[in-house]
């Protein structure tokens, strides 16, 4: 059967990143994804809110994609130090992460404000990834599926289509630890949330279910063989652009 959903590796740099070594990664990216051509696959790389514009620039004509790292639920107004979804696709932005762990936990970001979100970018014209995961308490409770399953009920707008959606599977004792489930672990979660996507959205064949945590140059293949996982989200490995691009290469 002929893969109908073409993989989507993306980067997610974090608070990392000044000017100099910011552009440095994003143009040898750029000239690593141009120099490959590929057809067959998306790369994005989302860089702190203050390096957007930059990277796209440095991005134009290589084939690379530049996302934000979040957006505010509203187009403008008096929310100081926040970033819309309009801000980042005026910045040269396409792609936003919304949900992210780390948003859940430092700024206590619920899975309906993770849904405002993920409307905002809509609203923006730019895709959504919406990212959900257990706790390893929840884990080890075997809770791991009911959690992924309230997320996504919670966290994925009315209205969601394939197009309109890329949903990634990041467990929180995953992230940044150099641990990562199995790959029957990783299969399991992908098949139960495109099953739940598929009671929210009627059909979710070509949704891309991305998984993140610690994904290395070293396991990639791995991870991404596994069943429905269509790309990767990467953390540290995306701040070095041999590695990253050694992912890439792998999906
Ligand atoms: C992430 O922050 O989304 C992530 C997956 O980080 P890391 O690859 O460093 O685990």
């Amino acid at each position: 059967m002929a893969r109908t959903r073409r993989p989507l590796i993306a980067g997610n740099w974090k608070m990392n990143g000044l000017k100099a070594d910011g552009l440095a990664l994003a143009k040898d990216v750029a000239a690593g994804v141009k120099q490959a051509g590929w057809f067959d696959r998306e790369v994005l790389v989302c860089p702190p809110a203050t390096l957007v514009m930059a990277v796209a620039e440095a991005a134009k004509g290589s084939g690379l994609l530049v996302g934000g790292e979040d957006c505010h639920a509203k187009a403008s107004g008096a929310h100081t130090g926040d970033v819309s979804a309009e801000m980042l696709r005026d910045a040269g932005a396409s792609h936003v992460i919304v949900g992210h762990s780390e948003r859940r936990t430092d700024h206590g970001e619920t899975d309906a404000t993770v849904r405002a979100k993920a409307e905002a970018a809509w609203r923006a014209g730019l895709l959504p990834i919406v990212c959900i995961g257990e706790t390893l308490a929840e884990r080890e409770a075997d809770r791991t599926l009911t959690v992924l399953e309230t997320q996504l009920k919670g966290s994925v707008p009315a209205g969601a289509t394939a197009a309109k959606l890329v949903v990634a599977y990041e467990p929180v004792w995953a992230i940044g630890t150099g641990k990562t489930p199995t790959t029957p672990e990783v299969a399991a979660a992908h098949a139960h949330i495109r099953k739940v996507l598929g009671g929210l959205m009627g059909d979710a064949a070509a949704v891309r279910l991305l998984y993140g945590g610690s994904v290395k140059g070293g396991n990639a293949a791995e991870l991404l063989a596994a069943g429905d996982v269509d790309g990767a989200l990467i953390g540290g490995a995306s701040l070095k652009a041999d590695e990253f691009l050694a992912i890439a290469k792998a999906a």
